[in-house]
């Protein structure tokens, strides 16, 4: 873990934990979980419970378990289950041998469900979906009870059994529990328990069962199962807890975990719903659930963000009771602060302009030392060729400018960086009028210093045209173009706020030959231009590609300001 993650960092909940433990209250122990539904690849709001769950456990000295919860077996597939592994573990947690299913619970869950049966606590109801609602009420009114509710205690075991052998159709019978249809908590008017579902093979297992729990019902047994202490979800579930407790209260099952809830992540410019997420993907508005424009840990690790970064993140936005949207500035500035500290830096030129430097000797070429930080040594030196023939950025290069720019004119001196003073002799146009090839000369007595008395307007990066490698660069920006990516006028989708830009592909660029050696995962700062990794889309092998990791600065603070 990175040393600017602060493991002091406390919240409603770690003083929850602290007091509990302080107390002895569960033999003073901590357990927690990590329960995603498989039906999508994890996010970065998955990402903050993550820091939560397992985070806690850490700093807690207790255990926190990977649980999939898979009772809705259309949605969910094996993809996402290894995906989810896989980007639990690259965020830097481990759940050693605790990792479960839900679908581990099925004949437990199903025990219990006869429990509460034979309490008569629990009915088997024929109402079908139109109805349920029906008689369900409103929050207004409170509901009506099903003629099905006062069913014999036998007869119900005898239609749960038959449900589970698969004698009734789809949608044609539920099992549901019987609490309260007057109540004002909608979630405690006969909750559904187990639904019908035929036909679907279970990622796990198979085509054992054509009953499945619903979540409410599943969530507490398993937890209990599990001797979870602390339950910790978001917020739309509070209004759960009342079931959640009376499940656990209902069942012969010792164990009762505590449910705490906290505020979802909600982070401008992008969308944190996996129904919206697995929309961009269906319909090919992104390349994929990796891609790196995608709130996803899988694009963020693609696009190059670190797991310390991301956790940081994590720690920095906190865990309140409070929705908000999370600016993308706080999330860019844990970036950039990971990737200034820790990025090599190097040249490429995106947009080249040819500089041939006329008293430079042809045929000839030297190496320079660069450092590979400018902060920190330890980093170590590389090597620069340089020669006659270089390129620099055409905007780094005007034929007039003020005194405010502080590039190369005609007839003006710039720095190279890690090289010489250059001045611009002559400006070579095409006969469209375009600039082709700038002349110039250079002066020996430059490398490193400045002569006294002389002024430079500023310094600029360069590769060597007979060194340099050429490739290309990907340029990210925002998903969408509106903070609120998902408020829609009427009528709208979320996918018109879509920013067409989000993707800009650079072919023609140069890059300085030790770039040629970049390896997987290796971010680099491209001085002047932002940090950068190699691509590692398969497409991308064949050719030097770069991803843009994130600009050097925030450059839309100034676009908001003067966009309005
Ligand atoms: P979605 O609504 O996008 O499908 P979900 O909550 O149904 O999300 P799950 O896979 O069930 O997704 O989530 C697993 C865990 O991650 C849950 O405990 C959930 O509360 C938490 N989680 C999901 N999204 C967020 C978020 N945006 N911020 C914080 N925690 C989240
Ligand atoms: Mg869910």
């Amino acid at each position: 873990m990175s040393e600017t993650e602060n493991s002091t960092t406390t919240n409603f909940i770690r003083q929850i934990v602290e007091q509990d433990l302080k107390a002895g209250k569960n033999d003073g122990h901590v357990h927690t979980r990590f329960p995603p539904e498989p039906n999508g690849y994890l996010h970065i709001g998955h990402a903050k419970s993550i820091v939560l769950n397992f985070g806690i456990a850490k700093d807690y000295k207790g255990q926190c378990n990977l649980r999939f919860d898979d009772t809705n077996p259309h949605k969910e597939n094996i993809e996402f289950v290894d995906s989810i592994q896989q980007d639990v573990r690259w965020l830097g947690y481990d759940w050693q041998d605790r990792l479960f299913y839900a679908s581990n619970y099925f004949q437990q869950l199903h025990d219990f469900a006869v429990e509460l049966i034979q309490a008569g606590k629990a009915y088997v109801c024929d109402l079908d979906g139109e109805q349920m609602r029906a008689y369900r009420g409103t929050l207004k009114e409170p509901g009506q009870e099903s003629p099905y509710r006062s069913r014999s205690v036998e007869e119900n075991l005898d239609l749960f059994e038959r449900m589970k052998a698969g004698e009734f159709a789809d949608g044609e019978r539920v099992l549901r529990a019987k609490i309260d249809m007057g109540s004002p908590n909608m979630n405690l008017r006969d909750p559904t328990l187990y639904r019908i579902r035929h036909g679907v093979i279970h990622h796990q297992t198979g085509e054992a069962w054509c009953i499945y729990p619903m979540y409410d019902y599943t969530h507490p047994v398993s937890d209990a199962l599990e001797g979870i202490t602390h339950s910790l979800c978001t917020l739309e579930f509070e209004d759960h807890r009342p079931l959640y407790d009376w499940v656990l209260d209902n069942i012969s099952i010792p164990c009762h975990p505590q449910q705490i809830e906290f505020s979802r992540l909600n982070l401008e410019y992008t969308v944190l719903s996996k129904r919206k997420l697995t929309q961009l993907v269906d319909e090919g508005f992104v390349e994929g659930w990796d891609d790196p424009r995608m709130p996803t840990v899988a694009g963020m690790r693609r696009r190059g963000y670190s797991a310390a970064s991301i956790r940081e993140f994590c720690l920095r936005i906190g865990i309140t009771k409070s929705d908000g949207l999370v600016e993308m500035g706080m999330l860019e500035n844990c970036i950039r602060e990971d990737l200034d500290a820790h990025a090599p830096r190097r040249m490429a030129v995106m947009h080249p302009l040819k500089v041939v430097i006329e008293n430079y000797p042809q045929g000839q070429s030297e190496s320079l030392t660069a450092p590979n930080h400018p902060k920190d040594e330890a980093m170590g030196k590389r090597q620069i060729d340089f020669c006659r023939e270089i390129y620099i950025d055409q905007a780094d290069f005007r034929e007039q400018a003020n005194k405010k720019y502080k590039r190369l004119v005609t007839g003006g001196e710039v720095r190279l960086r890690n090289a010489y003073v250059i001045k611009c002799e002559e400006v070579m146009k095409n006969n469209q009028g375009e600039i082709v090839e700038l002349r110039c000369s250079y002066d020996p007595e430059t490398l490193g210093k400045n002569p006294q008395g002389r002024k430079v307007r500023g310094v600029v990066h360069w590769v060597s045209a007979q060194h340099g490698v050429k490739g290309g660069v990907r340029l990210y920006d925002r998903l969408f173009n509106q903070a609120n990516a998902d408020k829609v006028e009427e009528g709208g989708r979320f996918t018109d706020n879509l920013n067409p830009d989000s993707l800009r592909t650079l072919t023609d660029c140069y890059f300085e030959p030790a770039l040629a050696e970049a390896g997987e995962g290796e971010q680099y700062q491209f001085e002047r231009e932002g940090y950068f990794i190699l691509d590692s889309r398969e497409a991308a092998r064949e050719e030097l590609v770069f991803n843009r990791i994130i600009t050097l600065r925030d450059s839309w603070v100034k676009i908001d300001k003067a966009g309005g």
